[in-house]
Formats: structure tokens, sequence, C-alpha cells
């Protein structure tokens, strides 16, 4: 892939880490869980405390929601920011919230400590710009119908403003199947993790759609390579004004998080053994 001057692997051979709160993304495996949007106190606070316990490393929330109706619940805006400074406060996990429009930019990385640019937002170049200026930690998903050369293109927009604290997220892509809500590339990790240095992510709870199938997108994820996974966790799942299809509850988010944890000491053995072939070879 030509053209990715500050993305290439080929120009920075070491991973970036990016340091957020007491995580170091690209070393640490990193889970990010919460609601998809922020809808009242209570439910963000309580499944705050419920993820933290369970060992998330950060909360995640949306105060602005691009939703494909505009008559569906668009999100409590700067009321939702306030929400989520007051779960910071309670339970110390840094923000991931979703910035849509980059005359937001300035004001909502008051709140956030990673500036979410969502699948449809991916593409906006003056967003990407003024994320790219406001030097916060960027979590970059990819748009459902674009390939990783233009996730990578896009990730340059924030990079060449002088921001090198960007992370990639595989959320699915469109294609023929329908059964679940996108298809969550999987093979995007590797290949990815090929390409840049920058740390790669998964987002099972959109890649899929379906509360059953995110714990083994999590797994396949780490065992693929990835850095981290996103997931959407409530306390009250049939309640949730967002989609509510792909929500977990508390007890399945524990679950995910034990058994990954498991799989994160696997992998690390396998990548132990791996290296010590390298090492014989050379
Ligand atoms: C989200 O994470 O809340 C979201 C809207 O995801 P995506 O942009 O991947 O659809
Ligand atoms: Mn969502």
């Amino acid at each position: 892939m030509t053209g990715l001057k500050l993305s290439s692997r080929s120009n920075k051979k070491t991973d970036t880490i990016i340091s957020i709160g007491n995580v170091k993304v690209g070393k640490d495996f990193t889970v990010i869980a919460g609601p998809c949007a922020v809808e009242n106190e209570k439910q963000l606070i309580e499944t705050a405390i419920a993820v933290k316990k369970a060992g998330a490393n950060m909360l995640r929330g949306g105060a602005f929601k691009p939703r494909t109706s505009p008559y569906a619940f668009q999100g409590l805006g700067l009321k939702g920011l306030k929400i989520l400074e007051k779960a910071k406060k309670e339970t110390g996990l840094p923000i991931v919230t979703e910035v849509t429009d980059p005359r937001d930019v300035t004001w909502v990385s008051e709140y956030a400590d990673v500036l979410q640019i969502g699948a449809r937002n991916m593409q906006n170049f003056t967003l990407l710009t003024e994320a790219g200026k406001s030097k916060k930690p960027v979590l970059l998903k990819r748009g459902m119908y674009s390939t990783l050369s233009e996730l990578l293109n896009c990730a340059e927009y924030i990079l060449s403003e002088g921001n090198p604290n960007v992370i990639l997220c595989e959320r699915g892509i469109r294609t023929i199947e329908t059964y679940t809500r996108n298809t969550m590339d999987i093979s995007s990790v590797p290949a990815l993790k090929e390409l840049t240095h920058l740390p790669v992510i998964t987002d099972p709870s959109h890649g899929t759609g379906r509360v059953n199938l995110i714990k083994p997108m999590c797994l396949a994820s780490i065992a693929a390579g990835a850095d981290g996974f996103i997931v959407e966790v409530h306390y009250n799942p049939c309640e949730a004004l967002c989609d509510k299809e792909q929500a977990l509850s508390p007890k399945q988010f524990e679950i995910i998080m034990k058994s990954s944890k498991f799989l994160c000491e696997s992998m690390k053995r396998i990548n132990e053994i791996e290296n010590e072939y390298h090492s014989q070879t050379i």
C-alpha cells in the first residue's frame, strides 16, 4: 500500500503505544465497554460500575448518536457528556465517546479521553482534521463500505495534523449476509497489524448485532492478534433505547472478560513459542 507516510509499518517498525489512564493501548489488551448511548444517570453509572468490576479498562457511551432514522433517540448531547463525567469520577474509567460534528471537537474533548469517530463519519475529512488538531486519542472506526486502504488514509488525515494517537477499529462491513448486522472482517486484524504500527481493536457488538455472537467474536479477535475490543453493555438490556439486540448484560460481559483473560494468557505463550522459532532461524 503506497502513500501511507505516517501510518505504515514500513516507515515505523515499533508498535504505537497510547497511554490512556492506567492502560497502554497497543501493549496491554484493552477492553472498552458500556452502553450504546447514555440514557440517564442511573443507567450509565450502574453500567459503569458493573463493567469496571468485571475488569473493563475504559467506559463507552454515546452522547451524540448517528441514527438511521431522524425519529430515533439521538442522544443527550451535553447532558450525556456531563453524566459521563460523573461516571468517570465514580469509577476512574477513562471515557470513550463519539463526536459527529467538526464544530464539536474542541468542547467534546473536555469530557472525552478518547474521541470516537464512527463508521458513518470515517471519511468526514473536516472531522478527521479537527480530531487531528485536538491531539486527543482517536478511535477511528472502519466505514461499513470501506477498504483497509481507505481506513488507513483516513488515519493519515489525523496523523498528519500532528496527532499520533490513533486506534483503528474493525466494526464489520456490509456484505450479502443479512443474518448478522454486519460481516465482521476478522482477517482485517492481522492484515492491519501487518500494514500499520497503530493499535487495532474490534467491535463485535456492531460487527454482529447479536448478543450470542459477541463472545465468539471477542475470542476470535484475541486469536487474530487484536489489541482489544469495544462492546456494548447495558445494566438492563431489555430497556436499552439503542441497539437493544446487541446489548450484553453485566453477567454476560463478566463471562466474556473471564474467557478473554484466559485466552490472552494462551496467546502470550503462543507468541513466545513463535518468537523462539524466529530466533532459531535467524
Ligand atoms: C457506536 O459505536 O456507537 C456506533 C454507532 O458504531 P458504528 O459507528 O461502528 O456504527
Ligand atoms: Mn450501538
